[in-house]
């Protein structure tokens, strides 16, 4: 890797723009608590680093090294995440009437989820400045990831995950040797947990947005995918939206490779997809506040779009206003029929909140917002490994002593 190192110059706050040191340890903005963003020396990047620099590098998101928040590569924690495969989707397209649909698939990053992407980089920083104990809530796929990473850095994980979080994760989290607690409650009570012993305790918190570089890690799936596509971007972007950060790190990215001279001014469409049983973002962007009010009893088999109440609300949706993008909600129903399409028509096992972008399309579709001819990416999030337990696998059990019996099963079958 021929790397001068990062450009990475500051933290500045999303709201306020109060400007924070990038060297200390940061959470959310010391003076308005809302989200702080990493800059970089672009103006310089862009004299010194082109895209014909990028050939040859490792094939993970560690490739735009000079764009992430790590001052000694020394200090990077890696499973090989990123870089993960843009794959044309003919069948699923014609179903759906799309000529030039594209597939996303982070199901294949370590821990099955595109949450890898986020952890990655942040428990590389976490660990470069210092960090030796880190501590999240979570859903499920951030405490998986979170645990991976940190064991592969050698620093201790804390994580706090709702009582009925899928056996799954509770049991990789274990299994990586995290110190896990199940709580009484939905993923904003274990945050309150994680703050409330966190600091005696000395964990690093790496909730959602709520510190600067789980959105740095994600961000790399906007420029992979100008990479992919031959440095320029779809007509439309469709991604499962819970709190966010995939939204708001590739609109980032899109204006970083801008300035770096890497895109042309032209954006994405972004429409954010969520559960008809939280959609806060998408009620929000339809009566046009600014920011999202909480979801009252949050309700979904998609359990990584079950954010009630997320911190960079009024970032997600300016993304989507300034894109000219949208947000739409779908039921369990058609989550469940969207994941039984696709995994049939594409060989692509994706979990309940990927297929959530299939669902969102079908519905952007009939109602003419995207057009038969345009060039849509969804993101499909996660692998169907992640909730296999939404399958109906009821079949047929065979005696292998009674022939007549085994025949008629499968006569029946077809
Ligand atoms: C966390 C998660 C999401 C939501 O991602 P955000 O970037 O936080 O909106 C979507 N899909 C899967 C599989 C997830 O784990
Ligand atoms: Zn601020």
């Amino acid at each position: 890797m021929s790397s001068a190192g990062t450009y990475l110059t500051h933290l500045e706050c999303s709201a306020c723009g109060v400007v924070h040191d990038a060297d200390q340890l940061q959470t959310v903005c010391r003076s308005c608590g809302k989200v702080l963003l990493a800059r970089y020396d672009l103006a310089t990047a862009r004299v010194e680093l082109s895209r014909d620099n990028l050939a040859g590098r490792p094939r993970s998101l560690w490739r735009y090294v000079e764009l992430l928040p790590v001052r000694n590569t020394e200090h990077v924690v890696t499973l090989g995440e990123g870089w993960t495969p843009l794959l044309p989707a003919t069948g699923l397209g014609r179903a759906l009437g799309c000529g030039r649909l594209w597939l996303k698939d982070e199901g294949l990053n370590p821990t099955g989820s595109f949450k890898a992407r986020g952890m990655s980089v942040a428990v590389s920083r976490a660990r470069e400045l210092g960090v030796t104990r880190l501590g999240t809530p979570s859903a499920g796929n951030a405490a998986c990831a979170m645990s991976a990473y940190a064991a592969r850095a050698g620093v201790d994980a804390y994580v706090f995950m709702p009582v009925d979080a899928p056996a799954m994760n509770q049991a990789e989290c274990v299994a990586y040797g995290a110190h896990l607690f199940l709580v009484k409650g939905l993923i904003g009570d274990c945050g309150q947990i994680v703050r409330r012993e966190g600091q005696a305790r000395g964990w690093f918190d790496v909730s959602t947005l709520r510190e600067p570089y789980r959105a740095e890690g994600k961000k790399t799936m906007g420029y992979e995918l100008a990479e992919q596509l031959g440095w320029r971007l779809p007509d439309v972007v469709v991604y499962p939206t819970g709190g966010g950060t995939g939204i708001v790190g590739m609109w980032k990215a899109f204006d970083e490779m801008e300035a770096l001279g890497w895109i042309d001014s032209r954006r994405p469409r972004m429409i954010s997809v969520q559960s008809d049983g939280c959609a806060p973002i998408v009620r929000a962007f339809q009566q046009g506040t600014p920011n999202a009010e909480a979801w009252p009893n949050a309700q979904t088999i998609a359990a990584g779009l079950r954010v009630p109440s997320a911190i960079g609300d009024y970032l997600i949706l300016e993304a989507l206003r300034k894109s000219h993008g949208t947000a739409v909600a779908v039921s369990d129903g058609e989550i469940l029929e969207a994941m039984r399409e696709i995994t049939r028509l594409e060989g692509v096992f994706v979990s309940t909140e990927a297929a959530a972008t299939v669902a969102g399309l079908r519905r952007l579709i009939e109602a003419g917002q995207v057009d038969s001819d345009e060039e849509i990416v969804l993101f499909l999030t996660g692998s169907g490994l992640l909730t296999s337990e939404v399958v109906d696998v009821a079949r047929p059990v065979l005696d292998p002593g009674d022939v007549e019996g085994c025949r008629r099963a499968i006569d029946r079958e077809g």
